[in-house]
């Protein structure tokens, strides 16, 4: 309990429990995602723009600016022993009377060679330790900073002696993996990086360990599953076929082959199909339905926003308008009276397709026969839904539709149990999205470009990554930008601008005003990020992009190029020119999802782990991807094992109990 660790009061523990910490197991398993080493940088090897860590002597009495509220820059001049440097640092104002000449500081921040200046990101009282000291920093939320979590989390090890050990001992032999308290205790207080190995080795492959156990119980046990067995012929597909204003690609052709396939076996089909932005997936998914319709059952298409379920709704009116199918959409915004009949209609039958987002779910909705539910965009969902569906009563077929292409042997793994369909070539008639690569000096350039696709009536989005104004001064921010924007193009169009602090509902408002072509120039961090779709939008702008994966740029790439127009993607950067040189080369997400691997593959092990799509609280299954492959193979050994089918791992039977509990 968390209680009963010393000093933890009521309001730390709510503030624990919005971090999902709820027991002391939860709180020792808080691991850091990412390692601060302090040890002292060597300015004569430090490049223009490098992140320094330096100490040394203050030189002058810091001046304090106040530039406005919430901004404040404290300057000094810092002795570093061979050489003067100036020392700038934002918000800092409350320290300025801890310093004063003569006084030794620790310096991390950004090095700029030409003006010998430093911009600090931090600063602390008193000089670099000898021997370079390894610092954890926690994820943290409002209320609780990483220092302080750190604190708790080191108070909690001392409660720390029955511990659950989850991988096999002769598993953890096999890899010569010290054991668990170790790796726990170190990982909160590394002693050297080489130690710290070594706990990352064990926990690491602890954690996939149990990930691939659950995917490969899940897959063993959907082959036992019975399903549907329906009996629809591929003539009666073509016949729907024919109805469309285009034919099928031949990857299209594949999927719907294997989808047929699968639903007439006696198997629950779950498939994946994974194929870029505009590959034609939905279209794949429609046929699914419709197929599912012949043979007499109900769908749900469960899409991961409202803007989307309409945009699907939409589409699949016009696509069944020739048949006697009867779709409905479920969203928000229903009136209580509305829903009710809704609901009355799907249990009675009188609906054939569903469309909504996860609400198609809910408590209180009944299907009559529910034979297969469609979610788009998998990943915002999570793995597994199986069994809130079985809960309903039902042996449906799952077909995910996800626009993260991921080369096949990666998806093999990642997505064990299920099958998976790839769709990688596009339509024929789209034009190849354009890509340039810019500096931000050319910024004249790129708005020429989003000034010339203004005038002939087309959209634009712009991204950057932050939302205002921050002490990284160097990142372009969407309040800056959407005034340079205005002064630039404000007299010819409209701006708008999204973020992730505005509203669900202010979100949609801008959202829709785009789509409707209210506003015409859209700045946005990156919650546009899923699946909308404004083929009228045909430039997109990202500042900053360094800072993003090759898939996620990628993906926020797929925005455009929707239309029947030429569509272009700058990128404006200043940095990793080589890295991202990949994109103006090529737009087959499965090559750049290649490329995301192989670089990250080599990737060391104190850097910042990249949000995926998948959240591991230590793997990164990019970096990682070796480990995984191991405990794929290795929790399959486990699972046949004569031990573990006698129930000599009750700790593993456990916690696949619990996942399929919660999933
Ligand atoms: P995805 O779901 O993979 O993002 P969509 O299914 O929305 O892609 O397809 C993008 C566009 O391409 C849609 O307007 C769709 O009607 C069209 N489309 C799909 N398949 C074909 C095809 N075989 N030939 C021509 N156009 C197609
Ligand atoms: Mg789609």
């Amino acid at each position: 309990m968390l209680e009963n660790i010393k000093g933890l009061g009521p309001k730390t523990i709510k503030i624990l429990e919005r971090l999902n910490i709820y027991s002391l197991e939860d709180l020792y398993t808080y691991y850091p995602y990412r390692f601060d080493i302090l040890e002292k940088s060597n300015l004569k090897l430090a490049k223009d723009g490098d992140k320094v860590i330096l100490d040394g002597i203050v030189q002058s009495e810091p001046m304090v600016l106040f530039i406005r509220k919430k901004l404040n820059k404290m300057s000094f001049r810092l002795d570093v022993g061979f050489n003067i440097l100036s020392i700038t640092i934002f918000n800092r104002a409350f320290f300025k009377n801890n310093l004063h000449i003569g006084t030794k500081v620790t310096i991390i921040g950004k090095y700029h060679q030409k003006q010998s200046s430093v911009v600090a990101s931090e600063i602390r009282l008193g000089l670099l330790p000898a021997i370079p000291k390894i610092e954890p920093v926690y994820r943290v939320t409002n209320g609780i900073r990483s220092n302080q979590l750190h604190k708790i989390i080191l108070s909690s090890l001392e409660y720390l002696d029955s511990i659950n050990e989850y991988v096999p001992s002769f598993l953890a032999e096999r890899y010569h993996l010290q054991d668990k308290k170790t790796s726990i205790l170190e990982i909160h207080q590394p002693r050297s990086r080489n130690s710290l190995k070594n706990a990352l080795n064990y926990l690491k492959y602890e954690e996939l360990f149990l990930f691939m156990l659950k995917m490969n119980y899940l897959k063993k046990n959907r082959i036992l599953e019975v399903g549907i067995p329906r009996e629809i012929s591929k003539k009666q597909v073509n016949e729907f076929l024919s109805t469309l204003p285009f034919s099928l690609t031949q990857d299209q052709e594949k999927c719907v082959d294997q989808i047929l396939k699968d639903m007439n076996s006696s198997n629950v089909m779950k498939r994946l199909i994974q194929g870029d932005v505009g590959s034609g997936k939905t279209i794949v998914a429609m046929i699914a339905l419709y197929i599912n319709y012949l043979s007499g059952y109900q769908g749900a298409f469960m899409a991961p926003t409202e803007i989307l379920a309409e945009q699907h709704f939409a589409n699949a009116q016009k696509l069944f308008q020739n048949t006697d199918i009867k779709i409905s959409l479920m969203t928000g915004k229903l009136k209580k009276k509305e829903r009710t009949e809704l609901l009355k209609r799907l249990a009675y039958k009188e609906i054939d397709i569903l469309i909504g987002t996860h609400s198609l779910f809910s408590e209180d909705v009944y299907y009559d026969s529910l034979g297969l539910v469609i979610t788009d965009e998998q990943h915002r969902f999570g793995v597994n839904q199986r069994t809130k569906l079985k809960e309903k009563g039902f042996s449906t077929d799952i077909l995910y539709l996800s626009a993260t292409p991921i080369p096949r042997t990666y998806a093999i793994s990642l997505y064990g149990d299920m099958d998976i369909s790839s769709i990688h070539t596009k339509p024929n008639g789209r034009k190849e999205i354009i890509t340039e690569l810019y500096q931000n000096k050319d910024i004249k350039k790129v708005l020429e470009r989003v000034h010339q696709e203004i005038r002939n009536h087309h959209q634009a989005y712009v991204i950057a990554t932050q939302i205002e104004e921050s002490e990284e001064t160097e990142v372009e921010n969407v309040a800056a930008l959407k005034q340079k924007f205005e002064r630039a193009l404000g007299k010819i169009c409209k701006i708008g601008m999204l973020h992730g602090k505005m509203t669900a509902e202010e979100k949609d408002q801008v959202m829709l005003a785009f789509e409707k072509n209210e506003i015409q120039i859209l700045i946005s961090t990156t919650v546009i990020e899923v699946g909308i779709d404004v083929p009228n939008a045909t430039v997109m702008v990202i500042f900053d992009s360094y800072r993003f994966g090759l898939s996620q740029l990628h993906q926020l790439r797929g925005r455009v190029g929707r239309g029947d127009s030429q569509s272009y993607c700058i990128l404006l950067s200043d940095r990793e020119a080589e890295r991202l040189k990949v994109m103006t080369e090529t737009t087959d997400g499965f090559k750049i999802s290649e490329e995301d691997f192989r670089l990250r593959g080599s990737g060391d092990l104190f850097g910042t782990r990249q949000s995926g799509d998948m959240h591991f609280a230590l793997a990164d299954i990019k970096k990682d991807f070796s480990i995984l492959l191991r405990a794929k193979e290795d929790s399959l050994e486990v699972l046949e094992s004569k031990e573990y089918i006698d129930g000599k791992y009750p700790l593993l039977q456990q916690v696949i109990e619990t996942s399929m509990k919660l999933s």
